[in-house]
């Protein structure tokens, strides 16, 4: 394998090319350090080379690390796991400082020779600090270019230098986005914004990065932190501007965080005591800081769920073996409602054809609407353009005519969740359709065997479950009904792949996964309310759990009457088994009061009239008195987590998910669940099975049977298993 070659031109420039073969992104391998070191040895050792220039042969520099490997760094670290990754690091270090010093002699700042980045286009994460490593950074004018350190959003932060040398070069203020957010940016806004020095044609890229090598002087070449008298912008922590700086940033950090992310805590470490010391002193606490973060599970997890596992999940990993490519051409939405209009706006963004029907002509036109006024939102951000626009609106046709969906190989039914509704347009649209056309329909709560008895053909017939709303999720549920085939799974998947979403498929049963999962929560809430648990203590609760809202918050914004609605209709399919009296209790009441959640302006919480929480409703406490003396933290984040990662357990046992990669990625990008953990599953492997059933006794015993161990779980703690251990697909294979 080579990753790096180096080639020296005429003119005594050694061009160091990265192209890792067979991948259409360069990603770092410790084997490719090793080679870059020896091509850099090779250019700074030869005294015909002047210069070099670190550049890539693809379109884009660097995806970043190899995080497959990262992963691995901790478990092949032998006996001593922080030495093995500490050193690891600091080998990379080593060799990042030996670019930028280029043979300098430290003291009389002389002999270095000059070294340029010449990125083609996107350099993220080590991609982009190894070009700060460099004496300057040349990008190509790629619009498809983006440059950036997202660490943080897998549980890491940048530890190859990156945030040692970005709060050295712009201060820890103007750094944060990069750093904390994991913001990224395109060419010509990362060379204002100073994490680039120069964007060229593409054609021009590499005659320009050689031309400022041959002509850099020495001066050029001496970074600000290795000059004498260097001082940080923004000031270190000590000096009257940059305490302003730190303290706001630990409290920013920490409410962002609510202290679950380790990362971000070590990162802000990490700049912390670095700004205190010497530059080589610096590179040192940010390896300590970084190892301690790749051996918290915390990053494992992240890493599995949120870059392999969703990675894999994204390739097809489920795709069923043997059916050919089933990309969609021409998609036919049934009702242009809220989720109707969504699924049209992100087919037509993917190049697809789109035929929108609904009731009326102004029904259907307003869902097309739709796309049109988030494409004028995406151009006054600059985010779109009028040809975009025009383009996906060109892709849309808005009708009432059934007869427009000839042609269609794929159609997905968003209209009323009634199955009468349902069965009609399934009868209506199969008279017009091909016979090779799937049929999908996109309801949340109704068994899709039993939508599929409309359907002549059954083994189209599938669910693809949107989450609202439709652009900005990224997960699809995808639902087999008992008598769907292969053929429809693929196509579901290639439907996904090419709206550029993350799918799952689950097998058929109530509520399929996420919102079998997320109903026991915002019930578990609601219960708690009613037992004089103070609402704020059981959404912020949950926030320090790391989750985006709380279950008051979350009923609120879902709305009381679609609570009342799934509990009815639950109940009645239940019968005496049904489990949830104490929370319909405190819901219907809430209905009966006109509180009906955001919409209705009233709920859980006041609003005010732009929707805005002003804070719990007065009349709560009236009917339901908060109690003298309150539950500890602990137990109310407990009954939480586990009547959601109960449920996750028994989907698992009941078949309804057959992949735990899907149960963990799933819960992240459905419903939010903590994504520090990992997923349910992950959270069950961190705290172990022996801990989650003691917990799940205790609740059981304390607060009822909903609470019962799984089967499943009980056998585990047992055994001493984790989930992938049993179920992993390292597991499964073999
Ligand atoms: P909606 O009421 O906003 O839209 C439904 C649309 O279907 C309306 O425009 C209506 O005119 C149209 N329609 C009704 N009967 C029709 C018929 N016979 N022929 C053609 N058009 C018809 O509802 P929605 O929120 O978009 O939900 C649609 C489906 O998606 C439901 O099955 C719902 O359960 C499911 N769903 C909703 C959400 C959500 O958050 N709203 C999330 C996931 C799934």
């Amino acid at each position: 394998m080579t990753d790096f070659t180096l080639k020296t031109d005429k003119d005594g420039v050694a061009v160091i090319t990265w192209d890792c073969p067979d991948k259409s992104m360069n990603v770092m391998t410790f084997e490719a350090l090793g080679e870059l070191e020896a091509c850099v040895d090779q250019a700074l050792g030869d005294d015909k080379v002047k210069g070099i220039v670190i550049t890539a042969g693809k379109d884009s520099f660097a995806g970043g690390m190899d995080l497959n490997v990262l992963a691995k760094l901790r478990d092949e670290a032998g006996d001593d796991p922080a030495k093995g990754v500490f050193d690891g690091v600091m080998d990379m270090h080593r060799l990042l400082r030996k670019i930028e010093l280029a043979g300098m002699d430290f003291k009389t700042k002389k002999g270095a020779k000059p070294v340029a980045a010449a990125l083609p286009g996107t350099a993220m994460g080590i991609g982009y600090e190894l070009a700060l490593a460099t004496h300057r950074i040349f990008m190509a004018d790629n619009p498809k270019g983006k440059v950036g350190l997202p660490e943080i959003m897998v549980g890491l932060f940048p530890g190859a230098g990156g945030t040692t040398r970005l709060v050295r070069k712009m201060g820890a203020m103007a750094a944060a986005p990069y750093l904390l957010e994991g913001k990224t940016l395109a060419p010509g806004k990362a060379k204002s914004a100073g994490l680039i020095d120069e964007v060229v044609a593409p054609e021009a890229l590499l005659e320009a990065a050689k031309a400022w090598v041959l002509q850099a002087n020495e001066a050029d070449l001496v970074k600000p932190w290795d000059a004498k008298g260097y001082k940080m912008p923004g000031g270190t922590p000590y000096h009257p501007a940059g305490f302003q700086t730190f303290i706001g940033a630990a409290a920013m950090i920490h409410s962002k965080t609510q202290g679950v992310y380790p990362a971000a805590k070590a990162l802000l470490s990490a700049v912390y005591e670095g700004a205190q010391v010497p530059f080589d002193t610096a590179l040192r606490v940010e390896a300590r800081w970084f190892t301690s973060v790749v051996l918290n599970p915390v990053s494992g997890a992240m890493i599995r769920s949120l870059f392999i596992n969703k990675g894999a999940l994204e390739k097809g990993a489920v795709r069923p073996e043997g059916v050919d490519d089933q990309r969609v051409r021409k998609v036919g939405v049934l009702g242009a409602g809220m989720m109707g209009a969504g699924i049209a706006l992100v087919s037509a963004m993917a190049g697809i054809e789109v035929v929108l029907l609904d009731q009326d002509q102004a029904a259907a036109e307003r869902g097309k609407s739709y796309t049109e006024s988030y494409m004028d939102k995406g151009i006054s951000r600059g985010k779109a353009t009028p040809e975009k626009k025009e383009a996906a609106l060109a892709l849309i046709t808005a009708t009432t005519d059934y007869a427009a969906l000839k042609g269609c190989d794929l159609i997905v039914e968003a209209v009323f969740e009634d199955p009468k509704v349902k069965a009609e347009v399934t009868e209506a649209v199969e008279k017009v359709i091909g016979d090779d056309c799937i049929f999908a329909t996109n309801t949340s709560t109704l068994p899709i065997t039993e939508l599929a008895k409309a359907s002549k053909r059954p083994e189209q017939f599938i669910g693809i479950h949107f989450f609202s709303p439709v652009e900005r999720m990224a997960l699809v549920e995808i639902i087999k009904g008992k008598k769907t085939g292969d053929r429809a799974v693929a196509k579901a998947l290639d439907y996904v792949r090419q709206i550029r979403k993350t799918p799952i498929v689950v097998n058929d049963a109530r509520f399929f996964y996420a919102n079998r999962c997320i109903i026991p929560y915002i019930n578990e809430g609601v219960r708690m309310v009613g037992e004089g648990v103070a609402p704020a203590l059981v959404d912020h609760a949950a926030k320090l759990l790391g989750f985006p809202v709380g279950p008051l918050q979350l009923i609120d914004e879902t709305s009381i009457d679609l609570g009342v609605k799934i509990a009815k209709a639950t109940k009645a399919a239940m019968g005496d088994a049904y489990p949830d009296d104490a929370v319909d209790e405190v819901i219907f009441w809430m209905a009966g009061q006109g509180r009906m959640g955001r919409k209705a302006k009233a709920g859980f919480y006041d609003y005010d009239d732009k929707g805005k929480r002003l804070g719990y409703w007065d009349g709560l406490a009236e009917k339901y008195p908060v109690r003298e003396e309150q539950p500890d933290l602990t137990e109310v984040q407990l009954r939480l987590m586990m009547a959601q990662v109960l449920e996750a357990v028994r989907a698992l046992e009941d078949g309804v998910l057959t992949d735990i990669r899907e149960g963990d990625v799933g819960a992240i990008l459905g419903w939010g669940f903590a994504p520090w953990s990992g997923g349910p599953f992950s959270w069950l492997d961190m705290i172990g099975a022996g801990k989650a059933v003691e917990i799940c006794d205790y609740l059981t015993e304390t607060f009822g049977a909903r609470f019962t161990t799984p089967d499943l779980l009980r056998d585990m703690a047992g055994k001493g298993e984790t989930f992938y251990g049993r179920f992993g697909a390292e597991a499964k294979a073999a």
